[in-house]
């Protein structure tokens, strides 16, 4: 479903992804861990075409990306259009990134109305169906200012579901939340495992990771250092750097 093979980035002389090859599975959880600046933004980045890639080849449900040269980014589409495939692909940052002069069901209404160019009694159905899951329905007329940084999140999770992706891209979903708010959006996010939702999900939440991935990556400068089930990788790390790192984090 995604592949990336030998993925390279630089952003001018800093080489940030030094041959990074991965391949996620239909219904697969896959939680990426590693210090800050080892390029697990660039690499979600990357896959969704937020950031252009500098070698390697992607591909995406058929359809393929590969670096190419001067001229960038060579396509080739199998059997999709190349914007329906990243709209398969919803991604959510850690900063909310709400649209602030929207209220929450604005904000969820939006990219199906613009970008779909659904009706809109339709996306306004299915954004209440989107708030409900998210537990936040009740909240659907209120500005981003008006919410907690936890209900934020949680209408961008709902934005996202409402274009009906087949894939979700976290990107330290919870890093900006208090404490006490962590914990609604990680239900949120197993619920979306329990209904079998694609998902990569860069975090910082060792006990999450370890109870709702299928797989852990360790990221390093740029580079995958390690790719397991998440019993082995917290019970028996092999490599000394993963032990160090969750050393400092458990
Ligand atoms: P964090 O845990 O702090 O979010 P990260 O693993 O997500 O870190 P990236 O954001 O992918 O790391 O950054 C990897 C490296 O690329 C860092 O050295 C960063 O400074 C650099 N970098 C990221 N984005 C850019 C950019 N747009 N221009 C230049 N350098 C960048
Ligand atoms: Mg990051």
């Amino acid at each position: 479903m995604i592949r990336m093979s030998n993925i390279h980035k630089y952003f001018g002389s800093l080489h940030v992804l030094k041959g990074v090859s991965l391949e996620v599975n239909k219904g697969e959880i896959v939680s990426i861990i590693g210090p800050s600046g080892s390029g697990k933004s660039t690499l979600l980045r990357c896959m969704n075409q937020l950031e252009k890639i500098d070698g390697g080849m992607l591909e995406i449900e058929g359809m393929l990306v590969e670096a190419a040269g001067d001229v960038g980014v060579k396509v080739t589409a199998a059997h999709q259009d190349i914007r329906a495939t990243y709209r398969k692909m919803g991604m959510v940052f850690q900063s909310f990134n709400l649209f602030p002069h929207m209220t929450a069901l604005g904000n969820v209404i939006e990219a199906p109305m613009v970008v779909n160019k659904m009706a809109k009694d339709a996306a306004v159905a299915s954004a209440e169906k989107q708030l409900e899951k998210v537990g936040l329905l009740e909240k659907k007329d209120a500005y981003p200012s008006k919410l907690s940084g936890g209900q934020k999140q949680r209408v961008a999770i709902a934005r996202a579901l409402a274009m009906n992706p087949e894939i979700m891209l976290f990107d330290e979903p919870t890093s900006a939340l208090d404490p006490e708010l962590v914990g609604e959006v990680l239900n949120v996010i197993k619920k979306l495992a329990q209904e079998h939702m694609t998902m990569l999900i860069v975090t910082h939440e060792m006990g999450f990771a370890r109870e709702i991935s299928d797989r852990v990556i360790f990221m390093d400068n740029g580079e995958i250092l390690e790719d397991c089930c998440p019993k082995e990788f917290f019970e028996n790390p092999r490599h000394p750097r993963i032990k160090t790192f969750l050393e400092k984090m458990l």
